[in-house]
């Protein structure tokens, strides 16, 4: 599979930010624009819709719609002719012309689209800054002085995994309920961790990430105790249960 250069993997992080963001449209000149402050390169016009087109190919070769959709010359107020030549060339129209009703359907597919998250793994993007705070890169090693294991936080990193899980089942932890807006206020109201459900042993190769099935929000807490297992990681009913018992006992040592 043909790989995108530097170039193109930085217009595709713009563009996959604008869809984190649900933003469905970018000028060709805002792209210049960012471009330029991100690489202080000079991209010309033909540079960038070469690199739209790269854009659009890789995605359909990974299964996603063509996400060059979103970048629209201001003009005309949607894609330039090149993008629809490249969408006729890989199958996804049925002319090459400049069509309301194709763009209608590609930006369709693409607001609708689950699995963004491809794209954001392959570019390995460092977009979730403006986003949460939420790895547990900076954590302790353990007593013996190893790195923990943290296995699988390549899908809790994920900036549009996270905005999925959290779209679906709220920023409560759902171990707890802890919930940072509470304590906290209406400014920490959206920071929670998202934790990835599958044990290590069971991800495969081919294991594609549903965002809402696969994902949960957990607490920092929480969060913590999970990837506490010497082996592995804790399940979530585990750890529900460490609280009841251990409330139980509590409990009972009181009574
Ligand atoms: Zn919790
Ligand atoms: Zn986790």
């Amino acid at each position: 599979m043909k790989k995108l250069n530097k170039l193109q993997k930085d217009i595709a992080g713009i563009l996959l930010k604008c869809i984190i963001d649900e933003k469905y449209t970018i000028s060709y000149k805002e792209i210049k624009v960012k471009i330029k402050r991100i690489s202080n390169y000079e991209i010309t016009d033909r540079e960038l819709w070469d690199s739209l087109g790269a854009i659009s190919t890789f995605c359909d070769k990974i299964s996603l719609p063509p996400i060059s959709v979103i970048a629209i010359n201001e003009k005309i107020g949607c894609p330039g002719e090149g993008f629809f030549k490249n969408c006729h060339k890989l199958g996804l129209c049925d002319s090459d012309i400049i069509s309301n009703s194709v763009y209608n359907k590609l930006l369709s597919d693409t607001k609708n689209c689950t699995e963004w998250y491809k794209l954001e793994e392959y570019l390995q993007l460092d977009i979730t800054g403006d986003l949460e705070d939420y790895t547990l890169n900076d954590r302790e090693p353990d007593s013996e002085g190893k790195p923990l294991p943290i296995s699988t936080n390549v899908y809790e990193r994920s900036a549009y995994n996270r905005r999925e899980c959290i779209k679906a089942k709220g920023t409560s932890c759902l171990i707890c309920g802890f919930n940072f807006g509470e304590i906290y206020g209406a400014a920490m109201a959206n920071k929670i961790h998202v934790h990835h459900i599958i044990p290590l042993s069971e991800i495969g190769d081919e294991h594609k990430v549903d965002p809402v099935k696969d994902l949960i929000p957990v607490c920092p807490n929480c969060h913590y105790v999970i990837h506490s297992k010497k082996d592995g990681v804790y399940t979530i009913e585990e750890v529900k249960n460490m609280i009841a018992d251990n409330k139980r006992r509590s409990k009972n040592e009181n009574t």
